[in-house]
Formats: C-alpha cells, structure tokens, sequence
C-alpha cells in the first residue's frame, strides 16, 4: 500500500516569516491538497537565544493570511501533537540516549575554549574547521567521572570517517559528499535542548513526514540528517530542496539589506495574497497553455 503523504513546513520563530518560506509553504501545501495527503506546520523553536517574543504568532498569522492554512499544528493540534519542538524534550531526550546506548553517539565534554583553540589551529594549517573527535575515545570510566562531576557536556553523533554519504533529491537528482567532510555534530546541547539537525529527524520520523521539501540553503544538512536516519535504523524520506529567492545582483539569499523581505510587509504594502501566490505559482514553471492567472484550487489540479 502506498503511504499517505505526508509534508510539513516547519519555520523558526526567529523573526518574521521571509517571502521565500510563503513559497517553500506554498509548494508543500499544494503537493498535499493534489495527493489527498496531510499538511502540517511545526514550530522549530529550539534555539532559544534567538527565538524573538511573538515570532510563532506573527508567523502563524502571515502563513494563514496566504491562504495556506495547515491540517495539524500547534493550534489545532493531531494525532502527532505536541506540534511545538520545545514541548518535545523528553522524546529528544530518549532518543539521544538511545543513541549513546548503541555508541552512535558520544558525550563531549569539551570547553569552549579548546573548541575555539582547536579552530584557530586547524584554520591556520587551511584545514576545514571541524571538532577533532577528541571526546569520542573517551573511557566509560571517564565518561562516568565527568557525569557525576556534573560536568557540562553536549552529545555528538559518531560520524563515519570513510563513508560516501548519498541521497536522491527529486530536483537536482543523486548527491554524494563524503563523510570526512561531515562534523560529529551536536545533537543536544548543554542546555538541554536537541540542535536543529536532532530535532528535525526526530519529527519528521515520529510524524510520518513522507516528503521534505525545503530551502536549497538546508542540503548542506541533509547528509547529517541521513547519518542520523542511518544511526536510528529509520528509513528516510523523500527529499526536493527547492531554489531560493536570490537578491537581485544575484549575491545570495533575497536579503532585508536590499529591500523588503518578510512576508508580512508585502501584504501590508497592498499586494494581494493571491496575487503574491499567482506570482511564486508561475515562478519557474507554467502550465502548458500558458495562463497566467491561477486561483490555488486550479494551481493544485494543475
Ligand atoms: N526550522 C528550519 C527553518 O527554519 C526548517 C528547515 C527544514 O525544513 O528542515 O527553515
């Protein structure tokens, strides 16, 4: 039996929504209403120095004011719920330990300072900047002293030293990067809070999520998040990482240093929400007879 689909679009409540993720929204909105599946909006509120006071309200606001409205979230809650990353400790937790368990991740004790050390070095050898895996032969024996010394510690995830990393995205096709370019990455931190790549997989597992489809700017993440799907025994998802909305000298992201960028500021300018879906509907494909105007039911059919 095929399995239901299934995408989310899971947005940060570290300022107001960028335009592009009304797109990116858009997209993962569309492919759900064309198959009959479920979309869902998560709030990725782990970084909690850069989480901004309103953030998730605005953003669910603008999201909905698009027309994009979600089938489980948040507010509305589902059978996966919470839907709030920050209301998931326990089940980030748990996962983590399972990891150390298995010895698909270790304990990393080191300060901040031999961090930064470490980096100043390897960048002045013109290496890549990467944690030099100090902490990952550690003794059991070590590991337990430094436990009950209430050491502060971040978990990290064993990953492979000699190992082609290669998953298939629906856009641009097979990509390989080897893993000697691949940092042991931290998946929770000292504050007791899992890190983006943790988090993601975890959910995305744990709700069913069928297809990823998301910002270009996260396929440099994505063979992190395939170690750790490799590391859970999961199996992965479907991946399409989409092109981004560039600035117009075509340096980089569509940034606020060239002009408006968050979703809202449009709307309040006058734009109509339609009128800004029409726009990204028919930004890098057309339907065959050419039209120009869509409403979202005929987008979908089409
Ligand atoms: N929380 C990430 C963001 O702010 C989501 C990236 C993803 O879709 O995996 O865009």
């Amino acid at each position: 039996m095929e399995r239901r689909v299934r995408v989310r679009f899971a947005p940060s409540p570290t300022g107001p929504l960028h335009i592009g993720g009304v797109r990116t929204a858009l997209y993962n909105y569309i492919f759900a209403k064309k198959n009959g599946g479920d979309f869902l909006l998560r709030i990725e509120d782990t970084d909690q120095v850069r989480e901004v006071d309103g953030a998730v309200e605005k953003i669910m606001q603008v999201i909905r004011a698009y027309g994009l409205d979600w089938d489980e979230g948040p507010d509305k809650g589902g059978p996966y719920a919470p839907y709030t990353q920050s209301e998931r400790l326990d089940i980030y937790k748990k996962h983590a330990q399972q990891l150390i368990d298995t010895k698909k991740a270790y304990y990393c004790f080191c300060s901040k300072e031999r961090l930064d050390q470490v980096r100043a070095e390897q960048i002045s050898a013109k290496k890549p900047p990467m944690y030099d895996q100090f902490c990952r032969s550690l003794s059991q024996e070590e590991v337990q002293t430094k436990l009950t010394a209430n050491s502060s510690y971040v978990i990290r995830l064993v990953v492979p030293n000699d190992e082609d990393v290669v998953f298939t995205d629906l856009i641009r096709g097979d990509i390989t990067i080897h893993s000697t370019i691949v940092d042991d990455q931290v998946l929770m931190k000292s504050d007791g809070f899992p890190t983006y790549h943790l988090g993601v997989v975890i959910d995305d597992h744990l709700m069913n999520i069928t297809h990823i489809m998301r910002g270009e700017e996260w396929i440099s993440s994505t063979p992190k998040h395939i170690l750790l799907y490799k590391a859970f025994g999961w199996p992965t998802p479907i991946y399409a990482h989409i092109p981004i909305f560039l600035n117009p000298d075509d340096k980089g992201k569509m940034s606020k240093r060239k002009g408006t960028v968050s979703a809202q500021s449009f709307l309040d300018s006058g734009y109509l929400p339609e009128a800004m879906l029409n726009f990204f509907m028919i930004l890098g494909w057309s339907p065959h007879d050419q039209r120009e105007i869509m409403t979202l039911e005929e987008y979908i059919q089409e």
